[in-house]
């Protein structure tokens, strides 16, 4: 198999396009045809993020994560993160179409200088959630944005996984963004393909396939994404590390479930 290849901003754009909104002024990517075929029309899409699961460790854990694995191998495209590589700036082009220079948002705390999601959303008289751990990007940028705040009730992704399912069953807002950190957090402390690191990437596979079968199970679209990768540095005091242009730290997976 030879996935296509897109960039981080053709996200925002094809989730515009599933749940029939208006096109992103700025956006610079187009929605990507075979996320568009499957889901055009969903009533709902939910948008998940395993934070730095990029392509090389998603290869790497492949035998760990048979659900995300076995969806890969049904549906699958390669993205490009935006530069610099690093979280904030990626879901923020996610949710506007275009990279840093477009929308400006360098860190978690700062506000977009171009239109949303959020803002398509409310102008239709529709909903979204921006949903993650407090002090991380979900919260502090993603949350703040949306209508409806999916800060978690504790810092730590079964919360986050709470927080979602929760708001899906009773808000059921349109469309749904959450960043799930875990990963992230254990590329950065042991490595992105450390030994050490497998269990989380073990737990992340069970929370994707339990979210996915509830989320599913509510009418939503899934879209699974990283918004990085990760490479190993050789440093033992900061094994991982991300923010290049290579591809270790840019090239991460993107399937879908209808
Ligand atoms: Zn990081």
């Amino acid at each position: 198999m030879n996935p296509a290849q897109y960039c981080m901003t053709s996200v925002a754009p094809t989730v515009a396009a599933v749940l029939g909104l208006p096109a992103l002024a700025q956006a610079t990517g187009a929605p990507i045809p075979d996320i568009l075929a499957d889901l055009r029309g969903a009533p709902r899409l939910a948008l998940l993020a395993p934070d730095a699961l990029g392509l090389f460790s998603f290869q790497h854990f492949a035998a760990d994560m048979p659900f995300l694995r076995a969806r890969c191998q049904e549906r699958m495209v390669i993205l490009r993160a935006v530069l610099p590589s690093i979280t904030p700036v990626n879901f923020c082009t996610m949710i506007t179409g275009c990279a840093l220079a477009g929308h400006g948002v360098s860190s978690r705390e700062m506000t977009p200088r171009c239109p949303t999601l959020f803002d398509l959303l409310a102008q239709a008289g529709r909903v979204g959630a921006g949903c993650g751990r407090p002090g991380y990007t979900g919260a502090q940028l993603l949350a703040r944005l949306a209508q409806l705040d999916g800060t978690a009730a504790l810092p730590d992704d079964a919360a986050t996984e709470e927080v979602v399912l929760r708001l899906a069953r009773t808000a059921r807002p349109d469309f749904i963004i959450a960043q799930i950190g875990g990963t992230d957090d254990h590329f950065h402390r042991f490595g992105p393909r450390s030994e050490s690191a497998r269990p989380k990437v073990c737990e992340m596979d069970q929370r994707l396939e339990r979210m996915c079968a509830a989320l599913t199970g509510l009418g939503y679209a899934v879209i699974i994404l990283a918004d990085h990768g990760q490479q190993e540095t050789g440093d033992p005091g900061h094994p991982g590390s991300h923010g290049s242009e290579a591809d270790e730290d840019c090239l991460v997976p993107c399937t879908w479930l209808g």
